[in-house]
């Protein structure tokens, strides 16, 4: 495989790799995330010092633009996270290394890293969803990020809400939004207290399941994912979550017929295998997927 460079752009920190797969990572650098100019100064001193790679990979937070024939191909669009909207990542990477780049979200790259090493392997087909600081949901298809005006934004869904469940949610665009109501923030917002501190029986479980299991209700409709994979904080610290959202789900679809399709629950929802190596090695994949 190609020697690639890849740098997850995440809301905390950015990690640096340089390698050809999880059998030959050569370097892993990690830069903390501050201002767009100080935090792309670091990147690119890390990057300076690394020689042979023939590609650049680049999953980052979003939302972001990912259609090659616009102007805002490679940037940090209309995020909530102050001094970013707008910052040009790719163009300004692909201009000073002078390899192809291939730029996505950080879901999608998480997405083809659990494809092709880790929950969903040999599956051309999935959705990936992270529940954690936000609800993010990267999709493949065909092995490859399904996208067309631009990426999914399936973690701003509205859920249908449970009877007596009067919590606003916490989105700042739309309140009881999937994100607003499953998201780390939410459930601490909602509990008092951060989720895994929560009692498993706490009724607050039983609304969060709902909303994630509604958001896997709309997956299953669009009749791409063979498998949905679970990343994020919430999902991967709540042994508990995933088999209610499976209960929730069953009871969402009812006797319609793709429910059948499935197959075994168990091996259609499952949890990330990868843990925090899916995002570096979803850049590399997504170096990759440039040559
Ligand atoms: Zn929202």
């Amino acid at each position: 495989m190609p020697l690639v460079a890849g740098v997850e752009l995440g809301g905390t920190k950015c990690v640096c790799i340089l390698g050809t797969g999880p059998d030959d990572v050569r370097v892993i650098e990690r830069v903390p995330t501050t201002s767009p100019a100080e935090t792309l100064t670091a990147i690119e001193a890390v990057l300076d010092g690394w020689r042979g790679f023939v590609a650049l990979g680049i999953p980052s937070f979003g939302p972001v633009g990912i259609d090659r024939t616009a102007p805002d191909w490679g940037h940090i669009t209309a995020t909530t996270k102050p001094g970013w909207s707008g910052t040009d990542i790719a163009p300004r990477l692909a201009a000073r290394y002078d390899v192809p780049v291939g730029f996505d979200t950080d879901v999608v790259g998480a997405a083809l890293a659990e494809a092709r090493w880790g929950a969903a392997q040999g599956l051309a087909d999935l959705a990936y969803v992270t529940i954690g600081t936000g609800v993010g949901v990267g999709l493949i298809a065909d092995g490859k990020p399904l996208s067309g005006l631009t990426h999914a934004e399936l973690g701003h869904i509205r859920p249908r809400r449970l009877a007596g469940d009067v919590f606003p949610g916490m989105c700042s665009f739309h309140g009881d939004c999937v994100e607003g109501l499953a998201s780390g923030p939410a459930i601490a917002a909602r509990a008092g207290k951060p989720g895994d501190q929560l009692a498993a029986d706490d009724l607050a479980w039983v609304s969060v399941a709902d909303a994630i299991a509604q958001l896997c209700h709309i997956l299953v409709l669009t009749g791409v994912p063979r498998r949905i994979v679970f990343g994020g904080g919430v999902a991967v610290g709540t042994p508990h979550l995933l088999p209610r959202v499976r209960a929730a789900l069953v009871d969402s679809l009812g006797s319609y017929g793709n429910l059948a399709l499935l197959g075994d629950l168990d091996a259609f929802i499952v949890p990330a295998a990868l843990g925090d190596r899916a995002g570096p090695l979803g850049a590399i994949l997504l170096g990759q997927a440039a040559l």
